[in-house]
């Protein structure tokens, strides 16, 4: 699978680099619980899981008594802490006086704090109100807000010189993402910028932001401890940012590849592929990427910097469209799930690895062997009756790979006019899924699921009956959460050969992973990982 654009690329992840150099982002777990006592435990266990510093938040506490509490807080503190007491005005909680507010930032300060955050509406205030009391190892982060959306670059540009002129120490800016590319300017700023900066996105589609900050020069990005504990949307958790994205290993240098997809937050190829690149050295970094307008996305993303794509739902038949080139398969299929951009001349070459990781799967399902290489032997699936439900991306791949092994081919789908039309393409039958049910001209036929149907959390689903399965001998689905889906279970009950999507799922990616690398993909690790994890 490994091509010639490919094989370029290796050279470029600089292969082999192994220990790769820390960079200087800090990672900062916010503290949001209303009791002391739960902060206090909270930043041992912060200190435990190796984050850098904790944030504060004054304004989350209940009863807050700011002498008491500010030196249980200060007092044996394990990491370094910034300060923080919003205000309601600026998405905070605190509702009270703004002289009492100061006072207490002043105390944090006076107590040892390593950082304090104020809002940059009220910085000429604050500042005055200190008048040089700042305690020469306190750090004053001057931080502004927009939670509607991401201003133009020249406007963020303006907040930085803005921060800068009130005699900040570091410069915050978190705005509200509302499209992937809003995250483009955020890196840019950071990129200019020539004091230490917090600049962050927030919200799914401005993840990006926060896991690729050291790429860009952030000074820190945020974290949580657990789910569910985000001071901010879209805030990653501590152990997703050092296990999975292995962030203290990201820099400037780090080639980034990452999923495409609507929804995309549920994707195990980030877990998959980041430990399969760490295991062969590369630097680089696989991201998801909330995806609305796939041709904005690739026009904004268009430096070498970021190498490669996966492609999920609802992408793959538009990044056909997309790309600059097509493999001939991909383009045959009219699926692309890879995107390759080529070093020599930073072109998007698209690929469909779907088709080969399903039809090999389902071969060596017959042939009762578990093995991806290559086979001498003739396709087992050569002359059979193969039934595929589904003609979305997946579904076409399916269809356009059995037909390829010279199986006669039938699709059933939910909108018939999509099965007839891909029947048409490549030379099979069509069906209504009703139809499917009655449908049994012979026996020892073999039937592909491609659409949703049975996928978790929906499990209960199948696409078609339990008493027309008996006329398959062999029976794939390519949904793999779960597992098993009941499709599998009801054919494995009805004596068929079954083959699970997570066969499919493995494969595709190892092929992707060839793609991206120009190496062959650690088939044995990449296996391992998908069954921890799935
Ligand atoms: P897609 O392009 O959106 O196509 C979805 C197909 O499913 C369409 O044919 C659609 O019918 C049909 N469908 C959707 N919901 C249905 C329902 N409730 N009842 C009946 N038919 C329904 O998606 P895709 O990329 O082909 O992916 C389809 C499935 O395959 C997903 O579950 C995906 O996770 C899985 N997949 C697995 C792997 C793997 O590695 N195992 C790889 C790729 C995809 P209409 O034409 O009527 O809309």
């Amino acid at each position: 699978m490994a091509s010639s654009s490919s094989l370029s690329l290796a050279s470029d992840l600089q292969l082999g680099v192994g220990g790769m150099a820390s960079n200087p982002t800090l990672l900062c777990v916010p503290l949001v619980s209303k009791s002391v006592e739960q902060m206090v435990v909270e930043m041992r266990q912060a200190k435990a899981n190796g984050a850098d510093l904790v944030e504060i938040r004054l304004d989350h506490l209940a009863n807050f008594q700011p002498r008491t509490d500010l030196e249980i807080l200060l007092k044996d503190r394990p990491l370094p802490a910034l300060m923080t007491y919003r205000p309601k005005w600026e998405g905070g909680q605190y509702e009270g006086d703004e002289n009492k507010r100061f006072d207490t930032l002043l105390l944090a300060m006076e107590l040892g704090a390593e950082y304090i955050d104020v809002e940059l509406k009220v910085a000429h205030e604050f500042m005055s109100f200190i008048s040089g009391k700042k305690p020469e190892n306190c750090k004053l982060i001057v931080s502004t807000h927009n939670y509607q959306s991401t201003p133009s670059l020249e406007e963020l540009g303006d907040l930085v010189v803005r921060i800068q002129a009130v005699g900040a120490d570091i410069v915050k800016i978190a705005m509200m993402g509302t499209d992937i590319t809003d995250v483009a300017r955020m890196f840019q700023t950071l990129v200019h910028c020539q004091v230490p900066i917090i600049g962050l996105v927030m919200s799914e589609r401005g993840v990006i932001s926060r896991l690729l900050c050291p790429k860009f020069g952030g000074y820190l990005t945020f974290c949580t401890l657990d789910a569910g504990k985000e001071s901010a949307p879209g805030q990653p958790t501590l152990k997703d940012l050092m296990n999975v994205y292995n962030i203290r290993q990201i820099g400037p240098d780090t080639k980034v590849f990452g999923i495409i997809g609507k929804p995309v937050g549920h994707s195990k190829s980030p877990i998959l592929h980041n430990e399969a690149f760490r295991s062969v050295g590369v630097n680089a970094v696989y991201v998801p990427f909330l995806v609305d307008d796939l041709e904005n996305f690739l026009n904004v993303y268009s430096s070498p910097d970021f190498a490669g794509f996966s492609c999920t739902i609802p992408h793959k038949e538009t990044a056909v469209k997309c790309c600059d080139e097509v493999d001939p398969i991909a383009k045959a299929i009219g699926a692309v799930n890879t995107i390759i951009r080529r070093p020599s001349d930073g072109k998007l070459i698209g690929y469909n690895t779907d088709y080969i990781g399903a039809i090999s799967a389902i071969e060596d399902g017959i042939r009762g062997s578990n093995n991806s290489g290559p086979h001498a032997v003739s396709s087992p699936l050569a002359g059979r009756l193969f039934v595929v439900i589904g003609a979305g991306g997946a579904g076409k791949a399916l269809a356009y790979g059995a037909k390829e092994k010279g199986a006669r081919v039938v699709i059933a789908n939910r909108t018939y006019e999509r099965a007839r039309e891909l029947a048409n393409i490549i030379g099979g039958e069509a069906l209504t899924l009703a139809e499917l049910d009655s449908f049994h001209p012979e026996n020892g036929m073999i039937l592909a699921n491609t659409t949703a149907m049975g996928m978790h959390p929906k499990v209960d689903e199948t696409p078609i009956s339990q008493h027309a399965l008996s006329s398959y001998a062999v029976v794939f689905d390519a949904v793999y959460t779960p597992k098993v889906t009941r499709l599998l279970g009801e054919a494995e009950s009805a004596g068929a050969t079954v083959v699970s999507g997570l066969e499919m799922f493995i494969r595709q990616a190892m092929g992707q992973f060839e793609l991206f690398t120009g190496l062959p993909a650690p088939e044995k690790l990449m296996r391992e990982i998908v069954l921890r994890n799935v």
